[in-house]
């Protein structure tokens, strides 16, 4: 069985931990590798080789940096299949769905390519007399990552290649279920002329992400994960004086007006719902059936939910694959139970699925859950699996209300002919991503990834213009080359302009 190793100032290492975490292929149940769960010394030694090389790639022009960063891009391109192969074998996704997940990462690869016209400044010509202004931007030092396992390749891709485009060098703490893509990217932008300690990868567990949380030398830590992990990561890494960006859970609602087209609807909540078994943090987890679209939309979305087909993510049949753990699998069969218990009406049940030839993988059905009411235990809960429940409302503004009362504030979409409910909805939701009609609204790599509430703890969202400001800061340079009649008008009053 393959080691899975650290990534430290350029080669493998297995570091000095002797603890071990189990690698499972969620489709069949199996434990394929075992992946090193790293300890404070090998922490310490990526942070340490990090540190290093900020010395000299902090300097490198940004012709080099974005040299590099075009090589990565055209060797992740040319990967995608590879990639994609190592997300399924250790998530679970199926292929077509991990190759997408690659592509959006590609994408923020592609917004850091342009990193010199993000890092431009501004220039303000004789702001006073014989006096010029300009400001500019430097990188921060060693950052780091810590990342979830439901996107192993996307999510780190909204982090590193910003801010090492930004100048910054980085560690990345992948989840420690699917930490083989991580390992093979290393490679390639090696590969692409990333010079040593610049990207390392520690892996590992609670241990090696408080080692990097108490770092003297780690500047600034982005997070995404659960929100309580979010808000620990938040409050520690805060108190020890770094830049943190903590992006936490979700409970995306999607609501459906009688004015919609119900088939439309309909086929993207299903695909929202059960795509990816419904572990991504974008994931439409609650419908919310306005007046009298609920009883038709129901009808359409359970015929499309018993349609999914599910299976190993290798299957190129397969619509939907298995859960990450049998740990997962459990919890959210429990949640299915508890809505049973509660009073819910489940109208299509994925529990129990078996999947021929696949009988020990962890696989849990599209489920849907009606007449689900906010106080179950299938609504305050964010069940992370393929489990759609919907609520009913009597009109656009109890919906509204309805998803303002929710902790979260990931993402949320509303379908609807109606212009004017649109824009009620899009300036009332207290949400930071908007879908209309458009059902899981992840913002392009130009814009900038996040919610609101308890779905992010910290100021800046992820990647586009805020992730350059988050792994950056300002400078302001007020600037004088005085004539020789100008050398003696110094003054103990305030400077104002003149
Ligand atoms: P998780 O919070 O369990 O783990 C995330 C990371 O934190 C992993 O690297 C893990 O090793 C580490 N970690 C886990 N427990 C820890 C602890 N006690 N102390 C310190 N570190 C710890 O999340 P997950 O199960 O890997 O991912 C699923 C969660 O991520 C869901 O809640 C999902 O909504 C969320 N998510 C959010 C976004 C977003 O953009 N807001 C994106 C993707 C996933």
């Amino acid at each position: 069985m393959a080691t899975i190793q650290h990534w430290i100032g350029g080669e493998f290492t297995a570091g000095t931990s002797t603890r071990r975490g189990a690698v499972y292929n969620p489709a069949t149940g199996e434990q394929q590798h075992e992946v090193v769960l790293g300890s404070t010394a090998d922490v310490d030694a990526a942070v340490a080789a990090a540190k290093t090389a900020f010395a000299s790639w902090s300097q490198a022009s940004l012709s080099r940096r974005t040299k590099i960063m075009f090589n990565f891009r055209e060797l992740v391109n040319a990967n995608v299949k590879r990639i994609a192969e190592f997300i399924s074998d250790e998530h679970g996704k199926v292929l077509s769905d991990a190759a997408g997940e690659v592509q959006r990462g590609l994408e923020v690869i592609e917004f850091a390519c342009g990193i010199p016209q993000l890092l431009k400044g501004e220039y303000s010509d004789q702001a006073s007399t014989g006096v010029d202004v300009f400001s500019f931007r430097e990188p921060l030092g060693v950052c780091a990552g810590i990342t979830p396992f439901n996107f192993p390749a996307m999510v780190p891709m909204w982090m590193y290649p910003v801010a090492i485009a930004c100048g910054n060098t980085f560690v990345l703490k992948p989840s420690e279920r699917d930490p083989s893509a991580s390992n093979f990217i290393a490679e390639l932008f090696k590969q692409a002329g990333l010079p040593d300690g610049v990207f390392n990868v520690v892996h590992g567990d609670k241990e090696a992400v408080d080692a990097v949380l108490r770092h003297p030398d780690v500047a600034a830590v982005s997070f995404v994960g659960s929100t309580p992990i979010a808000r620990y990561i938040h409050q520690q890494a805060s108190a020890t004086g770094k830049r943190v960006q903590a992006l936490g859970g979700a409970k995306n609602h999607a609501i459906v007006l009688p004015d919609a087209d119900l088939d439309f609807a309909a086929g993207h909540l299903t695909a929202a719902a059960f795509g990816s078994a419904g572990e991504r943090c974008m994931a439409i987890s609650a419908a919310v059936a306005v007046g009298g679209a609920g009883d038709a939309l129901m009808d359409l979305v359970s015929r499309m939910a018993g349609e999914v087909v599910v299976g190993p993510g290798r299957d190129p049949k397969s619509e939907m694959g298995p859960v990450v753990t049998a740990a997962a699998k459990q919890r959210i069969e429990g949640l299915i139970d508890s809505g049973e218990q509660q009073g819910a009406k489940l109208l299509v049940d994925g529990r129990g699925l078996r999947v021929p030839g696949h009988e020990n993988g962890f696989f849990v059905g599209p489920t849907v859950i009606d007449q689900v009411q906010p106080t179950m235990d299938v609504y305050t809960e964010e069940i992370f699996g393929p489990v759609l429940s919907v609520v009913r409302a009597d009109d656009v503004d109890a919906a509204i209300d309805l998803i303002n009362s929710n902790p979260y504030g990931n993402g949320t979409a509303i379908f609807t002919s109606s212009g004017e409910a649109a824009r009620r909805f899009q300036r009332g939701v207290r949400v930071g991503m908007i879908g209309i009609n458009v059902p899981i609204p992840v913002p392009m790599a130009y814009y900038s990834f996040g919610g609101w509430k308890d779905s992010l703890f910290g100021d800046k969202h992820i990647h586009g213009p805020e992730g350059v400001s988050f792994y950056t800061r300002g400078k302001v340079v007020t600037s004088r080359w005085p004539h020789v009649e100008h050398a003696h008008d110094a003054s103990l009053h305030f400077p104002t302009a003149s």
